[in-house]
């Protein structure tokens, strides 16, 4: 006979953790298993929409994030073929939004402050070392196989979420499609100190070229660190193990040929990108969030942000059916909202964010597209209603209805 659980979420990535102290903090009993023995560190996400804040707010985890992270507001298009620079600012949100502003964090960090305030719940707790192998349910639960050190277990929950990444094993256990395509091209996310810091950058530059095209941007705001996310592209038939023996070539072309002497790698990391979307995201008991659920490319950090939008809208109904009994409906909203929300629009824009930055070679289509960039510097209403969007991707309550 195996435990029983109320809520088990597979993976202790932030989308996990998230979920986990939303229910826990309802009171809920819930348990994240992880196939990893810790944290994973590797760089990722380190940008969240000021539209994200809210909710780490009403969490209580805003205070924690902005001490260890940064708030920014510039961007900038940086043209490597014509050498115009347009900058805008999320200044035009500010009297509109609480928070008008994106955060600046790595993913790992962010991921630690989750779980400190996890571990403070005696109603939670996290299973390292447990790497889910395979899923079956029935209609009052799931019933969870689990391999760690000592070997086979088994737990039994009322719901699961599957929160276990792009590879996601509840997906694959389901049977679930996991329908969209993958790029090409390698994305390739280095993090670098800067002993200049960079100066004259904006904290986000969008360096527009189809060969040297690049994502830079800050990740510590202290000076003595100076420490930058620089994200290109390479086309995915070089060898991904010599990706470090590349990088000099592609810094060159940017910051000039010494830049090798000025600088210090702190991590490289090789990606393959998708746009892709399970076909639901609900499966009876089972429900899927973050990137279990939905992967994209990172041109325009949508993917985590999604994420943290599928954790809001879980913990709140998820919690719902749990502790106020409300009709698991809800649940099957949660999974046509949000997966409404990642194909027809931030699948979409990440798409177009990518082709902009990376596949700029129609100069009349390139100018057409930078055309509302430079608009949005001069007219902060346009700026503002443009930047709205993120908002989009969050699903209002879905219990009102
Ligand atoms: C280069 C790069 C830059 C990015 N930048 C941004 C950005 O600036 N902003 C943004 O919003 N997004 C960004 N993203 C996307 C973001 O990193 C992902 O969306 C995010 O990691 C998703 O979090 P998650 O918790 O859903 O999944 P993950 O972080 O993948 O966590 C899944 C967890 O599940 C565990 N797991 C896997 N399989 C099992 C199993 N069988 N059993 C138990 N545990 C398991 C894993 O070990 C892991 O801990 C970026 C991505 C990349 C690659």
């Amino acid at each position: 006979m195996s435990e029983e659980q109320q809520v088990v979420v597979v993976g202790a990535g932030p989308t996990g953790l998230l979920t986990a102290l939303g229910l826990a903090q309802q009171g809920i009993e819930v348990t994240v298993v992880e196939r990893a023995p810790g944290l994973q560190d590797a760089p990722r996400a380190i940008v969240y929409h000021w539209s994200t804040l809210d909710g780490l707010d009403r969490l209580g985890l805003f205070e924690a994030a902005r001490t260890a992270g940064f708030f920014k507001q510039d961007y900038a298009y940086r043209v490597r073929r014509t050498g115009e620079i347009v900058e805008y600012g999320l200044q035009p949100l500010a009297g509109r939004v609480k928070h008008p502003y994106n955060l600046h964090l790595g993913q790992g960090a962010l991921a630690r402050i989750i779980l400190d305030e996890v571990e403070k719940f005696p109603n939670a707790r996290v299973l390292w070392r447990h790497e889910l192998i395979g899923v079956s349910q029935d209609e009052s639960g799931a019933e969870l196989r689990l391999r760690s050190d000592t070997g086979e277990t088994s737990l039994r929950a009322a719901w699961v979420v599957g929160a276990d990444g792009a590879r996601s094993a509840v997906r694959g256990a389901l049977g679930l499609g996991f329908d969209g395509m993958t790029w090409p091209e390698r994305f390739v996310a280095a993090n670098i100190r800067f002993p200049d810091d960079r100066e004259g950058w904006a904290q986000s530059t969008f360096y527009v070229d189809e060969k040297y095209g690049a994502i830079i941007a800050k990740i510590d705001e202290s000076c003595e660190h100076g420490l930058w996310r620089y994200t290109y592209m390479e086309d995915a038939a070089l060898p991904a193990e010599t990706v470090t023996e590349r990088l000099p070539g592609f810094l060159a072309q940017v910051f000039g040929e010494d830049v090798m002497e000025r600088i210090e790698l702190d991590a490289i990391s090789p990606y393959r990108m998708h746009q892709r979307s399970a076909s639901t995201y609900r499966a009876g008991r089972v429900l899927l969030a973050g990137d279990a659920a939905h992967a994209t490319n990172p041109c325009g950090g949508l993917g985590l942000t999604m994420g943290l939008f599928d954790a809001y809208a879980l913990i709140e109904t998820l919690g719902a059916v749990v502790v106020k009994g409300v009709d698991d409906s809800v649940l099957t909203r949660y999974a046509d909202a949000r997966r409404t929300a990642f194909v027809d629009k931030a699948s979409p824009r990440a798409t177009s964010n990518k082709q902009l930055i990376f596949h700029s070679g129609d100069s009349a289509k390139l100018d057409q597209d930078l055309e509302i960039f430079r608009r949005m510097g001069r007219e902060p209403e346009l700026a503002a209603e443009v930047l709205y969007f993120t908002k989009t991707l969050e699903s209002p309550s879905l219990l009102a209805r």
